[in-house]
């Protein structure tokens, strides 16, 4: 299994920085052909295309979307549609962040409508899932990634599981400099592909679960070593390229 390695920009980046990230991440990777890594940017929309266009010809980088609505088109106000994002190049769409779920009050229910609706329309979905640091220290860790993964993937198919990954977040590692401790990472991933095996049978061992939290270049490589961590997803760190390369190269 190859590890993804993404890189979630959130709001940040006008066209022109992003275009100047993505022509300098480009240039240094030249000489590194990507075999054993896959590479995601995930950039707000106003640059996808921006970004899309400089790796058009690179093998193993694509853009993603960190967003989408459960429709073609229609009357939804401030929304993107599926279409739109696909006319641009987006492979990736992001489901399910923490920072989507808190601000912007997104339910398990409506994430698992934008999972399924996102599976239909042929893109890859990460599904993010994690708990509050009030969640872990009242023991609920089981409880809320159960509850995010239940609900989150009603009615996806076996089928469906080449095109779904899932990343591990916890919220209080997010943006924080916290990252979860190798130990905790791994009982957390185990958990989890416990739960996507019991879930879906044998199958769900094919599917990629990611760490994200506090993520950089020198932590990375031993986060990818540990069991069931099949890449990152990569906030604060991935804004500049040279830290981002660093990631990449690991
Ligand atoms: C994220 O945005 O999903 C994330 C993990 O951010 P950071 O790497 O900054 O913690």
């Amino acid at each position: 299994m190859k590890n993804l390695i993404v890189a979630n920009w959130k709001m940040h980046k006008t066209r022109a920085e992003a275009k100047d990230f993505a022509e300098k991440l480009k240039k240094s990777l030249a000489n590194t052909p990507l075999t054993e890594k896959e590479v995601v940017i995930i950039p707000p929309f106003t640059a996808i295309e921006t970004v899309a266009t400089v790796f058009a010809d690179t093998k193993n980088i694509s853009v993603g979307a960190q967003n989408i609505y459960p429709a073609q088109n229609g009357a939804f106000t401030g929304e993107i549609s599926s279409v739109m994002l696909a006319d641009i190049g987006v492979n990736f769409i992001l489901a399910g962040h923490s920072e989507r779920r808190q601000i912007c009050k997104e339910s398990d229910e409506f994430i698992n409508e934008k999972v399924l609706f996102a599976l239909k329309e042929k893109f890859r979905v990460i599904l993010c899932i994690g708990e509050s640091k009030e969640e872990r220290d009242a023991n609920k860790i089981s409880e809320v990634l159960f509850r995010q993964l239940e609900k989150g993937l009603v009615g996806v198919e076996e089928s469906d599981l080449l095109a779904l990954v899932l990343a591990y977040e916890p919220v209080w590692a997010i943006g924080t400099g916290a990252v979860a401790s190798e130990k905790e990472i791994k009982e957390t991933h185990e958990i989890i592909r416990k739960k996507i095996v019991a879930i879906f049978g044998e199958k769900g061992h094919t599917v990629q679960i990611l760490y994200g939290g506090s993520v950089k270049a020198d932590n990375c490589s031993s986060l990818l070593a540990v069991a069931n961590v099949n890449g990152v997803l990569v906030g604060g760190a991935s804004l500049d390229a040279d830290s981002f390369r660093d990631i990449i190269l690991a």
